[in-house]
């Protein structure tokens, strides 16, 4: 089969025809119908985040498509289901892996983000079917990205609930693919109006048709300062899809006291509180991890009442790959570029 692999950090992917895996006991091979293209992909190729044991390996950990083969043992799903794969794969046995939470397992194999192939291939092997979620009527192209860019916003959002004051605002910083979802399941899940920001003008307007009641362009200097008078000296809660040095910032500077700051994105920056000065209280930090099978059955539920619609989705073939991350790269996709292999 055709598969997108990593060879070294900092060079394209190449596209490499490897051995169909067949599953053993308690495994699903899954036939890859959509691989979303995540920026945390774009961090792991330049090497900004080397967490990868081995090379060659196949990328891809935002993943759905059909069940081509059950090994031995498994009941819970039948070759032909549409099913998305939750893509953080745990050893099974550790204090988060026994809650659940298999994605902090403390020794991870994460999907197309360890030693383990992802999503970018003709086909993924799917360790255990406790890790796939049945789609009913959505189409698994289109439902591959539910399986990161709206499980983790989904994740962080949830987390951050019982800080959530509907007459105080929320801050989303970064709209793309992860910050469009998170503006959707905000609608969904809270009521407190959203203020976006975001460097480009194309994702500003995007977060306004999405529903933000502001959005801000990162760049002024004016944003913090607008952003305190929005919300009334400050956001309950601060999301973070970016997660530079400066995002880290403005989202804690924005915030009231009692409120909570999220970090997402994965951008390298260093985040500071600096109570004495700010006088600002009892905030909260949490950098949250990509979401548990049992949100993603929460997230694919919400899709599949139509609540939660899909951001803007592009597809592209296989050997696009390196052309797509590029773009992504350059800033120049609009929501997500979803690879059907
Ligand atoms: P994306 O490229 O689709 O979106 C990034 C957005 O941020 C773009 O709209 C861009 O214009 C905007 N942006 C860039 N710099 C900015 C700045 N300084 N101020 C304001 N906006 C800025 O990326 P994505 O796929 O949505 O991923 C977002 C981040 O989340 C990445 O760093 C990714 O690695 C990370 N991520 C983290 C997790 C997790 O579990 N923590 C999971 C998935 C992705
Ligand atoms: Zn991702
Ligand atoms: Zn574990």
């Amino acid at each position: 089969m055709k598969a997108a692999r990593i060879q070294a950090y900092g060079q394209p992917l190449v596209l490499q025809d490897i051995p169909i895996p067949a599953p053993r006991p308690g495994q699903v091979l899954v036939r890859v119908r959509g691989a979303g293209i995540c920026r945390s992909d774009l961090h792991v190729l330049s090497g900004e985040i080397p967490i990868l044991p081995r090379m060659p390996v196949t990328l891809g950990h935002e993943n759905a498509g059909f069940v081509a083969a059950a090994g031995p043992g498994v009941t819970g799903v039948r070759e032909g289901d549409a099913v998305a794969v939750c893509g953080g794969w745990g050893c099974g046995r550790c204090d988060y892996c026994v809650v659940g939470d298999d994605q902090l397992c403390a020794t991870p194999s994460w999907a197309g983000l360890s030693a383990c192939d992802g999503g970018y291939a003709e086909y993924l092997l799917v360790p255990n079917e406790k890790y796939l979620v049945r789609l009913h009527g959505l189409d698994p192209r289109g439902a591959a990205p539910l399986t990161d860019a709206a499980l983790t916003p989904y994740r962080a959002i949830k987390r951050a609930l019982p800080y959530f004051q509907p007459d105080h605002g929320v801050l989303v910083i970064g709209c793309g693919g992860l910050g469009q979802y998170g503006i959707k399941l905000l609608r969904i899940l809270a009521g407190s109006p959203i203020i976006a920001v975001d460097l480009d003008p194309a994702k500003r307007q995007i977060a306004i048709c999405l529903g933000a009641a502001h959005a801000l362009d990162a760049s002024d200097p004016e944003t913090a300062a607008r952003i305190l008078e929005l919300s009334g000296g400050g956001v309950a809660a601060a999301f973070d899809f970016v997660g530079s040095e400066a995002t880290l910032a403005l989202a804690a500077g924005s915030t009231r006291s009692g409120g909570k700051v999220t970090q997402v994105g994965l951008a390298g920056g260093e985040a500071r509180l600096r109570v004495r000065e700010s006088i600002r209280w009892e905030v909260a930090f949490e950098a949250t991890l990509w979401g548990n099978v049992k949100e993603l059955r929460e997230v694919v539920a919400l899709a599949e009442s139509g609540l939660l619609t899909p951001i803007e989705v592009e597809y592209a073939t296989l050997d696009r790959i390196n052309e797509v991350c590029q773009r992504l790269e350059r800033g120049e996709v609009k929501g997500r570029v979803v690879v059907t292999p």
